[in-house]
């Protein structure tokens, strides 16, 4: 009896070692559901997600009720997973523009051997309101990039529903006023959660749903931007992940020291870098309707925005289970 269960355990794991739980996992993260939640969250119901506004409000309670529903817990504990930004704070750094209150939105899985390192997966969940008549959708910026959020945190949850959730911990960070400088990610990095030293990477996402005109005739790409400035490791892990699992064309030209357009600067991911924590920012190149009412939800490619969420997610989990911690061997410079 003993022998024979025995034996029978070890078929088991056998056959659990050979099966790759990161594709298992991954393909729960589809076009359909991405679509699904995208149409709902670039509606005009949303209001365009102005930082402290209404159509805000319901952004913030739709990604809330997500979490809820997946019962993926909030790492301030219970039924909390707003990190409130008084409006002092946030007038204080827009240029003078007087904001409301507003809150970033937080998400948390505890990892199960490394606990106290943190892999941050992130986007800004605000964009530009209404212009006279005009509601900004931002189905692009940052919709997509929010949708992304959710589909991979849902695919860590089941994957340790199953006893494989990640060794280390995963926050999904949703941040408001990026529209306005930025303002949700300076106040997470000044008011952390969790210890800065120990926050080991920020995947930040931040428009990945769109096609841009360099390439047109081949799709399938999508820019890198930051990978190898703190964490030559980073940018090495990022390239082999996405060899063995989605082929993707990363796009480096945005990654040079010198490209007019400073994307490196400019969305949320930089206020972890300048924290030394190395990030990778994933990022489509701007487009015709960039900033426009015109960045509506038919217009995204969902094929592309799932092959992109999956990088992602097969990058977050590498970072999240592999045996080290990330080596920081460079400084961030301005
Ligand atoms: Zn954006």
């Amino acid at each position: 009896m003993a022998c024979g269960s025995r034996k029978e355990t070890s078929i088991t794991q056998n056959n659990e070692k050979n099966i790759d739980q990161a594709v298992k996992y991954a393909t729960t993260i589809t076009a359909k559901d991405l679509g699904m939640h995208l149409f709902v969250y670039a509606s005009d119901e949303f209001k365009g997600r102005e930082t402290g506004e209404p159509g805000q409000k319901i952004a913030v309670k739709y990604i809330k009720d997500f979490y809820v529903n997946h019962k993926i817990a909030s790492p301030m504990g219970g039924d909390d997973y707003f990190q409130e930004i008084p409006s002092a704070f946030l007038t204080k750094n827009s240029r003078g523009k007087k904001l409301k209150d507003s809150e970033n939105v937080l998400a948390f899985i505890e990892g199960s051997e490394k606990p106290d390192e943190i892999v941050v997966i992130s986007a800004h969940l605000d964009h530009l309101g209404i212009r006279g008549e005009k509601i900004y959708n931002g189905a692009d910026d940052d919709g997509s990039g929010t949708v992304a959020v959710l589909e991979i945190a849902e695919a860590f949850k089941k994957a340790t529903k199953e006893g494989h959730g990640p060794k280390r911990s995963i926050l999904f960070l949703h941040v408001t006023g990026e529209e306005k400088g930025l303002l949700g990610s300076k106040y997470y990095s000044e008011h952390p959660i969790f210890p800065l030293k120990n926050t080991v990477v920020d995947l930040n996402i931040d428009m990945i749903g769109r096609i841009d005109a360099r390439h047109k005739e081949n799709p399938n790409f999508v820019y890198l931007i930051g990978a190898d400035k703190l964490s030559s490791e980073l940018h090495t892990l990022s390239e082999n992940i996405n060899k063995k699992y989605m082929n993707i064309d990363l796009d480096y030209k945005y990654n040079d020291e010198n490209d007019p357009n400073r994307f490196y600067y400019r969305s949320d991911h930089y206020n972890f870098a300048k924290h030394q924590i190395p990030i990778i920012f994933y990022f489509n190149g701007t487009h015709v309707d960039y900033h426009k009412d015109s960045d509506t939800p038919d217009k995204i490619n969902y094929n592309l925005l799932e092959n992109r969420t999956r990088l992602v997610f097969y990058t977050a989990w590498e970072i999240a289970n592999r045996e080290n911690r990330l080596v920081v061997d460079k400084t961030e410079k301005r």
